[in-house]
């Protein structure tokens, strides 16, 4: 159930602590306007309440141009003044889209306790959530007096049944992508081993049956050619090597095992012990001499 519709404009309502922005990101990202980001765009520094005037210009221009192609958007803002409500709504209206607020109905004592394990930056003083929280329960019941063509409170969205929902549907269409149903836990192993930004450059090169799939971490002209080795029996084991120079004295290619972003960094800058790296075949001339 989704009593929002969309395209609309959705007006978050809820003093600092409440988990508005914790809730607006079940939104897709494009939607989410967030004042704290815009802060941090133009200071550096998203707890910068100096520069919450240029934040405010940018986010306004951002809901105006979207708003004008018909897009919906959710405005992470605690919304507790009556113009910049109603300007919101103008807006909106303006381009012919509904206004909905989302009200949070966090309690006080919940706010305040958020709001103490926010980083320093992002804390705001007790009295100004107070106020916030104050502010706002006088404004919930004149909210559709105010303009707005539909009132929710953030217990009636079911919004983590939609975020469930979207992650499976992502996992299907994962699977459907080449019908393997390992290549979506293959993913997730690259992400797991070298986390998100990494992960990020990595793709598939070479999937074929009975074989080990080749991939390749690739970033401008850089690129680290990693195996992944489902060879032993227990698969917590599995994992991925990365192709290194054979120092065995051959000019050929061997193997290392990458567990770790450490690992990886130790590869690229050719930083890795020489006894392991040797190529099959030197590696088996070593132990055929050893057992001479
Ligand atoms: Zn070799």
């Amino acid at each position: 159930m989704n009593p929002i519709p969309e395209p609309s404009a959705i007006v978050m309502i809820g003093p600092s602590g409440s988990g508005k922005s914790t809730l607006a990101r079940t939104w897709p990202a494009d939607y989410r306007l967030e004042l704290d980001s815009y802060r941090w765009t133009v200071s550096g520094d998203a707890g910068d309440q100096e520069a919450t005037a240029d934040a405010v210009f940018l986010l306004t221009s951002v809901l105006e141009r979207r708003l004008a192609r018909g897009l919906t958007c959710v405005i992470d803002a605690t919304h507790t003044g009556i113009e910049v409500r109603k300007r919101t709504i103008e807006t909106a209206h303006a381009h012919g889209l509904p206004a909905a607020a989302v009200v949070m109905t966090t309690s006080l004592p919940q706010c305040l306790d958020r709001n103490s394990r926010r980083p320093a930056n992002r804390r705001v003083p007790d009295e100004e959530v107070r106020r916030q929280h104050q502010q706002i329960s006088i404004a919930r019941p004149g909210l559709h007096a105010d303009g707005f063509d539909h009132v929710v409170t953030d217990t009636r969205l079911m919004r983590m049944r939609l975020l469930l929902q979207r992650a499976v549907d992502r996992v299907h269409a994962d699977h459907q992508v080449d019908g393997d149903h390992t290549e979506y836990a293959r993913r997730v192993l690259a992400r797991r081993f070298f986390g998100e930004d990494l992960a990020e450059t990595f793709h598939w090169t070479h999937l074929r049956p009975h074989r080990d799939p080749i991939g390749a971490l690739a970033v401008g002209g850089d690129e680290i050619t990693l195996a992944y080795r489902t060879w032993f029996p227990d698969p917590m084991d599995w994992g991925f090597e990365a192709q290194v120079p054979c120092l065995g004295g051959c000019s050929g290619p061997a193997w290392m095992p990458v567990r770790s972003p450490m690992d990886l960094l130790a590869v690229y800058d050719d930083d890795f012990p020489e006894d392991i790296v040797r190529c099959d075949r030197c590696a088996a001339g070593a132990t055929t001499r050893e057992a001479v």
